[in-house]
């Protein structure tokens, strides 16, 4: 699918739930915040339509997201059953990393390819007071479970802000120095909670690591789906990456467009335009239709997102587990 910037938009980023079992303190409010209704959530068979009508326009890859997507009942049967839609090439996953070691078998035969784990601190008390869950030990075993299965790569992502995490750069970028993982750093985005913390440059956090570690090369390896800019380190056999999506805006390259887990075909993370998939499969759209329907939104895909601008109508307002990151 070519979008009217000339895109290329091979990529569905899809959220499965907005319900979490952490409330992350950049994400989300302690009380949490309303979920979906369960009969408004779609459906298994209705999440494969989109997918087919994807796949029909040129959808190759698949990012399954949340809320946190392990709570979702049966999701490997739904990544089953996406890999085996003509066209689709990978289903990735993004997860805490809480329910990971618990499910990782299913998740493997049922053909995952790539896996995210989100952490971003290796200490314990931090830890619980970032995601309000005593669960580092769990997370790490789902991690450590994880690496023992030939996914096609796990990484780990770090949210980077300042007073938060910035003391522990070193530490969490050396998981990557075993090369089961690699690590990439991600910058805070100004959605939700995250307002309330402050962001730090790449530049910043690279030079913490080039301190300890020496000089982070740039690969020009072909690394997953998206707009991560990746490192090497002598001696390191895991890569590290950066995503910063304020300060090095990679919109001209976007790939993605992102299903809500009330089915809503968003086209930017950052902005509410988009289409209601959810009630036209309601009423019975037929897949040729589907199809169409994705078409002609998908090319009016926003040119860029306004993290940067004041002022301007139709930003998105939903924090990041509703919309699905
Ligand atoms: N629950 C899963 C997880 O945490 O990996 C998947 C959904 S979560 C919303 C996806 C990612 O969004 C996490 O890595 C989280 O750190 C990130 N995230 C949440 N709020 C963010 C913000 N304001 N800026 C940047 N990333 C954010
Ligand atoms: Fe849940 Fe992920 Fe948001 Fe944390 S970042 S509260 S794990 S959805």
């Amino acid at each position: 699918m070519i979008d009217k910037q000339n895109r290329q938009i091979n990529y569905l980023r899809i959220s499965v739930t907005d319900q979490c079992n952490f409330r992350c303190t950049y994400c989300m409010p302690e009380e949490g915040v309303s979920c979906i209704a369960n009969e408004e959530r779609l459906t298994f068979e209705e999440i494969l339509k989109i997918c087919r009508s994807g796949a029909a326009l040129g959808i190759q890859k698949i990012k399954i997201t949340g809320g946190e997507p392990l709570v979702r009942k049966d999701l490997p049967v739904l990544i089953k059953q996406i890999k085996e839609i003509p066209g689709i090439d990978e289903v990735t996953l993004t997860t805490n990393g809480f329910l990971l070691a618990d499910k990782i078998e299913d998740l493997v035969n049922a053909g995952v390819d790539r896996i995210n784990v989100s952490l971003d601190t290796l200490r314990n008390d931090r830890f619980k007071e970032i995601t309000r869950i005593d669960g580092l030990d769990k997370v790490l075993a789902g991690i450590h479970k994880a690496m023992t299965y030939p996914l096609k790569s796990l990484k780990i992502n770090c949210l980077v802000a300042k007073y938060f995490n910035d003391d522990e750069l070193c530490d969490l970028g050396r998981l990557a120095k075993f090369g089961k993982v690699s690590v990439r750093f991600i910058e805070l985005m100004p959605i939700g909670m995250g307002h309330k913390l402050e962001s730090m440059s790449k530049e910043k956090i690279k030079f913490k690591l080039e301190e300890e570690f020496g000089l982070l090369k740039p690969y020009s390896g072909k690394m997953g789906n998206g707009p991560a800019k990746y490192y090497e380190i002598e001696a390191f056999k895991g890569k590290i990456g950066f995503i910063s999506a304020v300060s090095e805006c990679f919109c001209e390259e976007c790939n993605r467009i992102r299903l809500t887990a009330d089915g809503f075909l968003k086209l930017c993370l950052h902005s509410k335009e988009g289409v209601d998939l959810k009630r036209l499969l309601r009423a019975g759209i037929t897949q040729d239709k589907l199809t169409q329907v994705i078409a002609e939104a998908t090319a009016k895909k926003p040119v860029h997102h306004h993290f940067n601008d004041l002022g301007i109508n139709n930003i998105e307002d939903k924090i990041m587990a509703q919309i699905g990151g």
